[in-house]
């Protein structure tokens, strides 16, 4: 039994979009934060970001969860989901735009990608106040690089920062850059793990914490899974869903593509062994920092 949450003051989360199931690339962040949580004695809160209505699945809530529970990655706490949430995001906007860190944009997004380095677009002098304008936040400070737990400095040219950005969109939907940074405040989390794709919009992220004035968390990016060099594992790609008849042969893969030196008995152990295990085999050091090509079926493959 052992796996257990103390009160250490580590607080880490798993924060998947239900825009689909789970498939293997997601299951390696959900075990890596999971693991980084647990040899922490700390906690791991589940987070749905479900405030994209025309990108989610009918289900993935549920199927997301029932895979978590099924690979015995059981969450702290209540879960959160983003789409009750509206009104803390409301109050929050309204917080940075009495800090003059907003305005109110008409721009399409090629007029946007149309701008020259630097260039704010026109909208930010105009004052606009109508409603079907989304609202754009404007850094005073950007960041050009962090620390990250795994890969230590992260540097990243200037003009690959998004300078400004949208917070709520035309059609009054909260931007994932806002809600995370939000929830990732009110929740205390103390640590974000996740895929190193969210890589640059840490940057972003980061600005929105100057702004709250809050102190940003520790950031850990995992090595993504791709199938081929550059192409994330992803619904885009056919993504083989987890498959929960497989535990073992799902958690020891992913354990391997997380640098664990797993073999192919500990496959047969339960969930339960498995996971105390890797929580005392955890060790940073050993996380491949480079990102891996695998088959997009491996979620079903026998052996490791
Ligand atoms: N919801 C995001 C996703 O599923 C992840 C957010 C995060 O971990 O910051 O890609």
């Amino acid at each position: 039994m052992k796996i257990t949450s103390a009160n250490t003051g580590y607080i880490g989360r798993f924060a998947p979009s239900p825009s689909g199931p789970l498939h293997f690339g997601s299951l390696v962040t959900a075990l890596g934060s999971f693991l980084q949580a647990k040899s922490n004695k700390g906690q791991w809160l589940l987070r749905i970001e479900d405030i994209d209505p025309p990108r989610e699945m009918v289900g993935a809530s549920d199927s997301i969860m029932r895979c978590l529970e099924s690979h015995n990655l059981f969450w702290d706490g209540e879960v959160v989901f983003q789409s009750e949430r509206s009104d803390l995001y409301d109050h929050k906007i309204q917080y940075l735009a009495e800090q003059g860190f907003t305005f109110r944009c008409h721009c399409t997004r090629a007029q946007l990608a149309g701008l020259k380095l630097g260039q704010i677009c026109a909208c930010a002098q105009q004052n606009l106040s109508s409603e079907d304008a989304a609202i754009r936040f404007n850094h005073h400070r950007v960041h050009q690089h962090f620390y990250d737990e795994l890969l230590g400095n992260v540097e990243f040219p200037m003009q690959n920062i998004a300078s400004q950005f949208t917070i709520k969109r035309k059609d009054a939907l909260f931007a994932y850059q806002l809600a995370v940074v939000v929830d990732d405040i009110h929740q205390g989390i103390t640590e974000v793990a996740r895929g190193a794709d969210l890589l640059e919009a840490t940057f972003m992220q980061l600005a929105l914490y100057d702004a709250f004035a809050s102190l940003a968390p520790k950031f850990l990016h995992f090595p993504v899974v791709v199938t081929e060099p550059g192409k994330k594992l992803s619904k885009q790609n056919h993504a083989a869903e987890v498959d929960n008849n497989k535990v073992g042969v799902n958690l020891t893969h992913a354990l391997g593509f997380l640098g664990l030196p797993v073999t192919n008995e500990l496959q047969r152990e339960s969930a339960n062994n498995i996971l105390n295990w890797a929580i005392d085999e955890w060790n940073l050091d050993k996380i491949p920092a480079k990102t891996e090509c695998i088959d997009n079926r491996i979620g079903q493959a026998d052996s490791i």
